[in-house]
């Protein structure tokens, strides 16, 4: 799960990791409230969930960026007010654009040099790795590509935990010294706590930042958490914005359906994350598309199917739909029953081809087969995907 940049540093402000001071507003008012209670120089932010909004404008003036330095209250209301409810486009948003709901305003650091920090989990070492680079503002995949020998890797064994040592190797690592590095390292050591308290998978500051008086402070705040652990942190699984998530992928996750949406025409719905996989594998296979991810989960009910078909078809690529269930704990006649359901429900308007296998695979033929409703059964997977792709307008 993501949250806002305001959010992070909350977090970061209760782990003493510097950030400037501020607060968040939800309208151009609130925003000069804000900004009457600051001094000298501020800076204005969109707040989405997504990055590279300083070079990021808003789709409908492309001269407004999604960061401003401002020097009053009133420029900081006017930056607030062309931001709030317009769509702001950067490269991670897409050409839509996300809409502004809040802004950021808080005091402007005087930066003498930008740097990098990021931490994820190093899968293959069983660690949690940090990041560093002297390259700060810039996209790190693009210093990892061009200039992979400017960032520093370093794992922090578990079972040790984060030691003096690793602070020091990270600030030294990025050429700190005297006590702007001793601030690095207390920095990182807070950062660590973070990330394994809150049960995180990403947390990432870009830039953290020297200022002209050598002091270390963390101007951008991204943090992701681990979906799975947010049953452990209710407070944290509260800052959800469902504003900015995918309608689509919010229900289903509200359904407790696994959906990714994707760019083909094919949708699929099945039971099971590997049989998921492999019926995407297979319509690519048979030159297809599929439209998306959908594992509606071993012990699906017929309204969890009704809600999967729903999801599939509020998407205006889907041509054709593909259905393919293996019925172990979610019995054949149950999905056949949701599928028949959904399909009156939503009013049916394109393709659909069923592949069903399994317990109780006869009654749910039958059930599909009284339905009356124009669905093409398939005998196997590889004549599921031929059908499905056929009907979705032939192989590419
Ligand atoms: P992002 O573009 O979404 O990653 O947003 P950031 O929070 O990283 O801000 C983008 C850039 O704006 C930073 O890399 C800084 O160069 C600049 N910036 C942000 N806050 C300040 C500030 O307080 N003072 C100055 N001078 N620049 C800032
Ligand atoms: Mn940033």
């Amino acid at each position: 799960m993501k949250i806002h940049e305001y959010q992070g540093k909350e977090i970061f402000r209760r782990y003493g990791i510097p950030v400037p001071e501020g607060k968040v507003a939800q309208s151009a008012k609130e925003a000069h409230d804000v900004a009457d209670t600051l001094s000298g120089k501020m800076v204005v932010k969109a707040q989405i969930h997504a990055g590279g909004r300083g070079k990021g404008t808003l789709k409908d003036a492309p001269t407004v960026h999604g960061v401003k330095l401002v020097d009053s209250a009133d420029a900081a209301f006017a930056h607030a007010k062309a931001l709030l409810g317009h769509a702001l486009c950067t490269h991670q948003t897409g050409p839509e654009g996300q809409v502004v709901r809040r802004v950021l305003v808080e005091a402007a650091t005087e930066i003498a040099k930008e740097y990098y920090v990021g931490m994820t989990l190093d899968r293959e070492h069983s660690r949690v790795a940090f990041i560093a680079s002297t390259e700060g503002g810039m996209e790190i995949e693009k210093v990892a590509a061009e200039t992979p020998d400017k960032i520093l890797r370093l794992g922090v064994d578990p079972a040790g935990g984060f030691t003096a040592f690793h602070g020091r190797k990270l600030a030294y690592g990025l050429g700190l010294a005297g006590d702007t590095a001793k601030q690095a390292a207390k920095i990182m050591a807070s950062l660590y706590q973070v990330f394994v308290e809150t049960d995180a998978s990403l947390v990432e500051i870009n830039p953290l930042v020297v200022t002209k008086k050598g002091d270390v402070i963390a101007l951008d705040a991204k943090v992701n958490f681990d979906d799975n652990a947010l049953f452990r942190h209710p407070e944290l699984a509260a800052l959800r914005d469902v504003d900015e998530e995918d309608p689509r992928e919010r229900a289903a996750k509200d359904a407790e359906l696994s959906y990714v949406a994707l760019d083909g025409n094919i949708g699929c719905l099945v039971n099971g994350a590997g049989l998921a996989m492999s019926t995407m594998d297979i319509i690519k296979y048979v030159g297809g598309e599929p439209a998306n991810f959908l594992d509606v989960g071993g012990g699906a009910t017929a309204d969890q199917v009704t809600t999967a078909f729903t999801i599939i078809l509020k998407d205006p690529k889907v041509r054709a739909i593909l259905v393919n269930i293996f019925g172990g704990i979610a019995k054949c006649d149950v999905v056949a029953t949701g599928v028949v359901q959904a399909a009156k429900n939503v009013g049916l308007k394109v393709p659909l081809v069923v592949r069903l296998e399994g317990t109780n695979v006869e009654l749910g033929k039958k059930i599909l087969a009284e339905s009356k409703l124009a669905i093409t059964p398939a005998s196997d997977m590889l004549d599921a995907a031929n059908k499905a792709v056929a009907a979705a307008g032939g192989a590419k």
